[in-house]
C-alpha cells in the first residue's frame, strides 16, 4: 500500500511538470486518485484529450472548474501540438510544420486519398492488397502508369505556403471519407534523423531529439482537428514514415501507438511503421500486444549496394535483416511491406529486381516501389516510368506482389524522403544508431 502511494506521488509529480497529451489511462488514474477525485475523471480526461482533442484545460468541460484550476495551478497543461505552417499541394496533400513547447518542430503530412501503397490507405494498391489478403501468391494487378515523371514545372514552390489558406480538401474531406480507403496521415517520430540514408532529405538534418509519445500523438490530433475529421467515424490510416526512425525512439513510439488505438480510436490494422532495419527492435516489435503493421525500407538487393545507400547496413546487414523478417510473427491476413526507392542507374536494373525477388522468396510480403522523389542536395536521379515498370514486372513474374506508389505532394516537398524542416538541426551523439544494443532475444 505504501509502495502504491509512493508510486502515485511519483506519477503525480511527473504529471505536474508535463502534459496530459501522452498520458495513458493508468497514468491519468494515478493523478486522479492522488488528487482525491472520483476514478471516472480519468476517462473524462482521456475523452477530452484524445477524442475531442481539446487544446486547453478550460475546454475540458466535463471536469469541475475547481479541479481544472487546481490542475492548471500545478503546472498541468494539455500539451497540444501547434501547427506553425501549412503547405498545400496541387494534388491535395498538405505538409504541416508542427511545433512543440521547446521550439523544435517536425513535419506531418495529410494525404486525402491515401499514401499509395498501404492496405486500407485508400489507394488502388492498398485496397487490392487488403482485399486479396496478399501473400506469397502472384499479384493480380497489372502495371499502371502512375505519373512518376510528372514534371514540377509550373507548380508552386515549397516556400509558397499559405498558412491561413482554406484548401478545397477541407470541404471535401467528409466526401473523401466515404471512399473505401479513407485518408492517410504520415507522422514523424524524431526531430531529424540519424540514419543517414543517402537518398533522403531528412537525413541531411541529422537528429536533434526524440519526440515524446504525446508529441507523436499530438501530430495526429492537430491534423485531425485541422482537417475536421474524426476516427473511427472517418476512415483514417497512419504511417510512421515521416521524419526519424521510429525504432530509434522505440518506447515512445510504442506508447504512442497504444494511445492512438485506445485513445484516438484508430485501428491497429490501419497503422504501418517503417524501419530502415533496426534489427533488435524488429524482434522486440514482434512481441508487442498492440502494434502497427511492419514495413522495411529495403532499397537494395545486396550488402554492397545497401551499405552504400544506407550506412546502417554495416551494423545490421541483409542476412540479419532478412532473418528478422522471416521470424517476424505475422498475424492473420498480415504481410510485411518492403519499400524500395528506385534510383536511376543505381539500384533499378533488371538484375537488381531479380536479386530482390530471390531475397524475398517465400516471404509473406509485398513490395512498394517508389521512384526517387528529387530534392536539393540529393545526388541521385529519378528513373523513367518504363524502367520502373520493368522492375515491377520482374517481381510480379516471380510471384511477389509489387506496387508503384504514386508520389504525393512532390511540389511541396511532402513526398517520401523529402521531409526536411526549414530550420536545420544539429546532430545529437546520444541518438546515433551505435547506441542500440544487440537483439534482446528472438
Ligand atoms: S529514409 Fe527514413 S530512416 Fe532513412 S534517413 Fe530518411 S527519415 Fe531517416
Amino acid at each position: 500500500m505504501e509502495l502504491r502511494v509512493s508510486y502515485n506521488r511519483y506519477l503525480m509529480a511527473k504529471a505536474l511538470t508535463s502534459s496530459l497529451l501522452g498520458m495513458d489511462q493508468g497514468e491519468l488514474s494515478a493523478i486522479i486518485s492522488e488528487a482525491g477525485e472520483p476514478a471516472y475523471r480519468a476517462k473524462q480526461i482521456m475523452d477530452a484529450v484524445y477524442r475531442q482533442r481539446v487544446e486547453t484545460l478550460e475546454e475540458v468541460s466535463t471536469l469541475p472548474q475547481q479541479f481544472r484550476e487546481r490542475l492548471a495551478q500545478s503546472g498541468v497543461t494539455v500539451g497540444a501540438a501547434r501547427i506553425e505552417k501549412k503547405f498545400v499541394s496541387v494534388d491535395g496533400t498538405v505538409r504541416y510544420l508542427i511545433g512543440f513547447a521547446d521550439g523544435q518542430s517536425v513535419e506531418t503530412v495529410w494525404m486525402p486519398e491515401g499514401d499509395g501503397g498501404e492496405a486500407g490507405d485508400g489507394s488502388e494498391a492498398g485496397e487490392e492488397a487488403e482485399s486479396s489478403g496478399i501473400g506469397t501468391s502472384g499479384a493480380k494487378a497489372q502495371f499502371r502508369e502512375t505519373g512518376l515523371n510528372a514534371g514540377l514545372e509550373g507548380l508552386p514552390r515549397p516556400d509558397q505556403h499559405h498558412p491561413d489558406q482554406e484548401h478545397p480538401t477541407q470541404n471535401r474531406n467528409r466526401q473523401n471519407q466515404g471512399r473505401p480507403g479513407g485518408s492517410t496521415i504520415c507522422i514523424s517520430s524524431q526531430v531529424g534523423c540519424a540514419v543517414d540514408c543517402q537518398f533522403c532529405l531528412t537525413a541531411l538534418l541529422g537528429v536533434k531529439r526524440n519526440l515524446t509519445a504525446g508529441e507523436i500523438v499530438g501530430q495526429v490530433c492537430a491534423v485531425l482537428k485541422d482537417q475536421v475529421v474524426s476516427p473511427p467515424e472517418d476512415r483514417i490510416n497512419l504511417v510512421f514514415m515521416g521524419m526519424g526512425e521510429p525504432f530509434l525512439n522505440y518506447e515512445n513510439f510504442i506508447k504512442a501507438s497504444r494511445l492512438l488505438v485506445e485513445g484516438v480510436g484508430i485501428a491497429e490494422r490501419r497503422m504501418t511503421v517503417s524501419t530502415a532495419g533496426i534489427v533488435p527492435r524488429i524482434h522486440d516489435f514482434g512481441r508487442e500486444a498492440i502494434r502497427p503493421k511492419l514495413a522495411i525500407s529495403l532499397n537494395a538487393p545486396n550488402d554492397t549496394l545497401r551499405t552504400r545507400l544506407m550506412p546502417l547496413n554495416k551494423k545490421w546487414n541483409l542476412e540479419m535483416l532478412m532473418t528478422a523478417a522471416r521470424e517476424f510473427p505475422l498475424r492473420t491476413r498480415e504481410w510485411i511491406t518492403f519499400e524500395y526507392v528506385l534510383l536511376g542507374g543505381v539500384n533499378d536494373r533488371a538484375e537488381n529486381a531479380k536479386e530482390v525477388a530471390e531475397l524475398l522468396r517465400g516471404l509473406r510480403c509485398k513490395v512498394n516501389l517508389i521512384a526517387l522523389n528529387p530534392g536539393p542536395g540529393i545526388d541521385f536521379t529519378t528513373p523513367g516510368a518504363e524502367q520502373v515498370g520493368v522492375f515491377q514486372q520482374i517481381l510480379r513474374d516471380a510471384g511477389i506482389p509489387a506496387f508503384v506508389r504514386r508520389p504525393r505532394g512532390r511540389d511541396i516537398y511532402a513526398a517520401c524522403g523529402q521531409l526536411k524542416r526549414t530550420v536545420e538541426v544539429a546532430t545529437s551523439p546520444e541518438l546515433q544508431i551505435q547506441s542500440i544494443s544487440p537483439a534482446t532475444g528472438g
